[in-house]
């Protein structure tokens, strides 16, 4: 349902996000082995390097569950979606009791309970209110130099031996060239309070992407325009039973 008086006096905010790399980005290779989790970067249909939304989206919901979790709040666990809210299945009754404390956990018109998480990011029953756009490079791909392949065996995470004949090849963006990715973060105007704040405490905690980091792949820092958050939204980010 859609609330006229919210839209009206809340209107959608958008923060301009720019992801600067600072090394070489691991980027998803043809018949590389992984989940999305090892592919932090993609191409476009006309050839741009691009970071999914996808990527961004998860990597910045699980910092901003560790962030709230932390601060006391009654957050589900994810990814599982019988664990999420509403239904958290399998929760121990005190700890369940928690998110029907009070209206922090509440959203308009409907009378179940979701975690701040699952009100921003969205569970199965309910959309996301903080939408992200895919990250692009700017650059034109012909202005960038000639990039690098680097070998790379795939290490069996049990017995953390390198597998036969798993030699893969990871594409890899041009090293030191502080390439720019950018797009945009859209705030519903019906999103919790405390939604700029996390975001951006949660930004802050993403210094990569990707799953090669420890590989020296994938370092950034981000800059970010039009997302002010001031003393009052600082508050917000402590849940009601203790503020
Ligand atoms: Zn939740």
């Amino acid at each position: 349902m859609i609330y006229l008086q919210e839209l009206l006096s809340n209107p959608v905010e958008t923060i301009s996000l720019t992801a600067v790399i600072d090394t070489a980005l691991c980027v998803g290779a043809g018949g590389s082995s992984g989940s999305l989790a090892d592919k932090p970067i993609v191409r476009t249909a006309d050839n741009k390097l691009l970071i999914p939304a996808s990527q961004l989206k998860g990597r910045l919901r699980h910092e901003c569950e560790k962030i709230s979790r932390g601060l006391g709040w009654a957050i589900c666990q994810g990814p599982n979606p019988q664990m999420m809210c509403p239904q958290r299945a399998d929760f121990p009754e005190d700890e369940a009791r928690r998110f029907q404390r009070d209206e922090d956990y509440r959203v308009p018109g409907d009378h179940r309970y979701h975690c701040l998480i699952c009100q921003m990011f969205g569970n199965p029953a309910l959309p996301s209110r903080v939408i992200f756009d895919d990250l692009i490079c700017q650059e034109e791909p012909e202005n960038l130099p000639p990039e690098v392949l680097r070998p790379g065996v795939t290490i069996n995470r049990r017995r953390h031996t390198a597998e036969e004949k798993k030699l893969y090849f990871l594409e890899t963006s041009p090293a030191n060239v502080q390439l720019k990715f950018t797009g945009d973060i859209l705030i519903q105007p019906n999103s919790p309070a405390s939604t700029k704040a996390l975001i951006l405490a949660g930004l802050h905690h993403i210094n990569a992407l990707g799953g090669s980091k420890s590989v020296g792949l994938g370092w950034l820092r981000w800059e970010i325009q039009g997302l002010s958050v001031d003393e009052k939204d600082w508050q917000t980010l402590l849940p009601g039973e203790i503020k």
